[in-house]
């Protein structure tokens, strides 16, 4: 691309992926979730061009751009295009203040692996749009514009959670986040002396777009039949284990074991809160636990591999918890991990799962860490 040779940046962003503690697939529930950004990130540099609607954007990490004018935004066929073309119809839906500008990202953030690049890229160009050409956007509302920019662009019905992470985590702090009201509590987090290992399985079985939309509907259904004897209630969060039991002969069994699993997850994400507020590490990691087996078991947005890593994990003493974090099918694991133990945890789980499938685990520690910002 042309303009990379005369480059000269003016603006500097970064913006994070994200590991949500416990709380999956409840955002879009309107139920609760537990997230905070991580220190692997996307950067992005942008300079204003003197153009008035020609664009031009470069991944470092796909080697790869596009030019594209403000005038004639529409959807790609390459899928990451979308996510920018997405953002840009969202603010030209706002204002039409954004003129051409230059934009080059580099990313240390694995793409697919539940870490959430796709809020982060997102999030990022509205983030760098907003300071570049003053648009006067709230972090709110580049929340909010990013996800939907996902829901009409990429076609991932996506929650607000990982935008809302992104943009508006605090270090040292996981989000309590209600997604029905968006109000937000910031808990502190300090598991000393225990440490957060993310193991990824370096799988993305590619059903997530599709499976997710699916379970969202089968939760939609859910509603509805819990909604003949209550009218009143809106989401899932609104339904209690007992009002669920009460329409399982309704229910279809796969309905029935969706809903079962966004009500004891919700109730999860608050007994989480509870137990990091009290310090009590070993509830939080029996938490986990307890949310991979309805993740894999209910949910059935696991994998093998996901299954395979947090079963290994039980068998060490010095793991108080784990279970596969991001929309599912792969991705990371996330392990509650004695610091003492991380080196033996990493090796011998590296190990068994090279042996179980063949493929080299890569192993981080990550730290609740603050959202989008200047660099
Ligand atoms: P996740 O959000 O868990 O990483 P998604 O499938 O939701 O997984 O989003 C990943 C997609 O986001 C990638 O396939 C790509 O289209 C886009 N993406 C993420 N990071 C980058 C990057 N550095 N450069 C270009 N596209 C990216
Ligand atoms: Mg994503």
């Amino acid at each position: 691309m042309e303009f990379l040779t005369t480059f000269t940046p003016e603006l500097t962003i970064t913006s994070p992926g994200r590991i949500n503690l416990i709380g999956e697939h409840t955002d879009y529930n309107m139920g609760y979730v537990l997230p905070t950004a991580i220190e692997k990130k996307i950067i992005f540099k942008f300079q204003k061009n003197g153009s008035d609607s020609a664009c031009n954007v470069y991944s470092e990490t796909y080697d790869t751009g596009f030019q594209l004018d403000l005038n004639t935004i529409a959807r790609s066929e390459v899928e990451w295009e979308n996510y920018i073309l997405g953002v840009l119809n969202e603010i030209s839906l706002r204002t039409d203040k954004v003129r051409g500008f230059d934009c080059v990202l580099q990313s240390d953030l694995p793409t697919g692996s539940g870490l959430s690049s796709s809020a982060a890229l997102e999030c990022g160009l509205a983030f760098g749009l907003n300071e570049l050409f003053d648009l006067g956007l709230s972090n709110l509302e580049m929340v909010q514009l990013s996800q939907t920019a996902e829901h009409t662009y990429v076609g991932t019905q996506c929650g607000i959670m990982d935008q809302f992470a992104s943009v508006m985590s605090k270090s040292g702090h996981v989000i309590l986040l209600d997604c029905e009201s968006l109000e937000y509590d910031y808990i502190p987090i300090d598991l000393h002396p225990y440490r957060i290992i993310l193991l990824n399985t370096k799988v993305s079985h590619n059903l997530a777009s599709s499976e997710y939309n699916t379970r969202r509907r089968e939760c939609e259904e859910g509603v509805k039949i819990i909604q003949r004897k209550h009218p009143k209630i809106k989401s899932l969060r609104d339904v209690t284990e007992e009002m669920l039991d009460a329409s399982k002969p309704e229910m279809d069994s796969t309905v029935f074991n969706r809903c079962s699993f966004i009500v004891a997850e919700n109730k999860r994400v608050l007994e989480m809160a509870k137990a990091l507020r009290e310090k009590d590490l070993i509830s939080a990691g029996q938490l986990l636990y307890a949310a991979h087996h309805g993740i894999s078991k209910l949910y059935e947005v696991s994998c093998a591999e996901s299954d395979f890593l947090v079963e290994f994990s039980k068998d060490n003493p010095d793991v108080l918890g784990a279970r596969q974090t991001g929309g599912g099918f792969g991705g990371c694991t996330l392990n509650i991990v004695h610091e003492d133990e991380v080196d033996t945890f990493i090796t011998a789980a590296t190990k068994a799962y090279k042996k179980e499938f063949d493929i080299s685990l890569e192993a981080f520690e990550v730290k609740p860490s603050g959202g989008t910002s200047f660099f």
